[in-house]
């Protein structure tokens, strides 16, 4: 628990009315879930994050290879929760929570008092304890990761144009990411069609699809949350646009220099780390028990032990789905999540029986490996090719929020489809 002194009084106050007090920590998928749940609930919301946008992840490898713009795939939190009267938006950030006094501490010395606390402050890239790497290796969780990915693509592509040395040439157009999950196959795929297509024809003194992508996979196979037929045909894929695929070897070395895997270097400019993730300071907060992931083991209420009144959500945390594995770090799964714990404080507050323990519903595991190629598990139903990227596209063009980012992205998508084009290849942040 953060047991810094905070003696500037509590922004929210204590509500003299009597209304009990929600404070939810996160607006990612599951922190919006729980206030959308409590809308029209006798309760004070209090929504605190500490950027004034909701991200939606799954699409930033797409920001990250210059088809998307940021302002397509984030939407402020203001505006999604105008309508909901009984909830106030804050931006800020939580350093801890005063757990006797019942109040969230904000990295501005505020305090806000809560009766119930929802922390659903989601998960950052972890380096297995190699964190020297971030600085080479960048990975993909924000937007400023996703655009500072994107300068370092298109960097190389400028510094290649006028290399003249053939070794430093190879080493500008070899990229490197690491980690076989979803994110390392979507951006392998598309760092692959954007070098091989879209920018094909726009350079004199390179040819652009000499590009080498090479996807490197400690495991036995890529997509390993995925039946092993998929993983199968996901590969197959990837090496149609022309990505190596390198499984079975961990990376040992990263550097300004390249990678080394299993003693072989690969100089290469570009690396990309798909690889791990650590759960939010959430549980380090609360002094709660973690997995080695630092996630919060929750009760089956999604309650933290001890502390009935606490809620933990999303990739935050460690939930056990029906066969007793651990639940994905998937959207859906923080969604299910925020809207039960919505109907557990309704119900406590109602004084009616607490709802069943939470079950999460599998909606579907998705993946696309590149254009008109993609994945899709159901469980029962396994889909893959065209089908499954034309389902892939309706499915996160449906869930994206707001009807102009959802209109804005068909438009660019469907143009890319035709055109091979990408809309959004700025270097930003840095001067060349
Ligand atoms: C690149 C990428 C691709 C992905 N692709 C998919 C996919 O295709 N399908 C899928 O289902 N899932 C995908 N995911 C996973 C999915 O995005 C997460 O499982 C989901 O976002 C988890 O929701 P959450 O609410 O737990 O956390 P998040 O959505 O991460 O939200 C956490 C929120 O908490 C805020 N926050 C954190 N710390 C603090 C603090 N100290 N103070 C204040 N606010 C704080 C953050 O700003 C953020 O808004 C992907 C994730 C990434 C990174």
């Amino acid at each position: 628990m953060d047991s810094a002194a905070q003696t500037k009084p509590a922004s929210a106050a204590p509500d003299a009315a009597g209304v009990p007090r929600v404070v939810i920590v996160g607006a990612g998928f599951g922190g919006l879930a729980v206030a959308t749940g409590l809308a029209r609930a006798p309760v004070e919301v209090t929504v605190i994050d500490r950027r004034n946008y909701h991200l939606f992840q799954p699409l930033l490898y797409q920001v990250a290879t210059a088809a998307l713009s940021p302002a397509e795939i984030a939407w402020p939190i203001r505006s999604i929760l105008r309508n909901q009267k009984n909830t106030t938006v804050l931006l800020g950030r939580a350093t801890g929570v005063d757990v006797a006094g019942r109040a969230v501490l904000l990295a501005d010395g505020r305090r806000l008092a809560y009766d119930f606390l929802v922390l659903a402050t989601g998960a950052r890239h972890a380096y297995f304890g190699h964190d020297d790497w971030e600085a080479f290796a960048p990975g993909l969780k924000k937007i400023d990761d996703a655009t500072e990915i994107r300068r370092r693509i298109l960097l190389a592509f400028e510094r290649a144009e006028v290399a003249e040395n053939p070794a430093e040439h190879e080493r500008l157009l070899t990229f490197v990411i690491v980690g076989g999950g979803p994110t390392g196959v979507e951006l392998a795929g598309t760092l692959a069609e954007l070098a091989r297509k879209a920018l094909a024809a726009d350079f004199r003194h390179i040819d652009s699809r000499e590009t080498r992508v090479i996807l490197a996979e400690a495991g036995p196979r890529i997509l390993p949350s995925f039946p092993e037929s998929l993983s199968r045909i996901a590969e197959q894929a990837l090496a149609r646009l022309g990505v190596e695929t390198r499984l079975g070897h961990p990376v040992t070395a990263v550097d300004a220099q390249g990678v080394e895997i299993d003693g072989a270097r690969i100089p290469a400019a570009t690396v990309l780390w798909a690889a791990g993730v650590a759960a939010s300071p959430a549980g380090k907060w609360l002094g709660a028990e973690r997995d080695r992931a630092g996630r919060i083991k929750v009760q089956a209420d999604m309650s933290v032990p001890g502390h009935p009144e606490i809620f933990a959500i999303g990739d935050t945390v460690l939930a056990l789905g029906r066969d007793g594995a651990p639940l994905p770090g998937v959207a859906p799964v923080a969604k299910q999540q925020g809207s039960y714990v919505a109907r557990v404080i309704k119900a406590r507050l109602a004084g009616k029986p607490a709802p069943k323990p939470f079950r999460y519903i599998n909606v579907g595991n998705l993946a696309t490996v590149g254009r008109r190629a993609a994945v899709i598990d159901f469980g029962v139903l396994r889909l893959s090719g065209w089908l499954a990227w034309w389902m892939w596209g309706i499915v996160h063009i449906y869930f994206l929020i707001g009807m102009r980012n959802r209109l804005i992205v068909a438009i660019h998508w469907l143009w890319s489809y035709i055109t091979f084009q990408r809309g959004a290849r700025l270097i930003t942040g840095a001067d060349s």
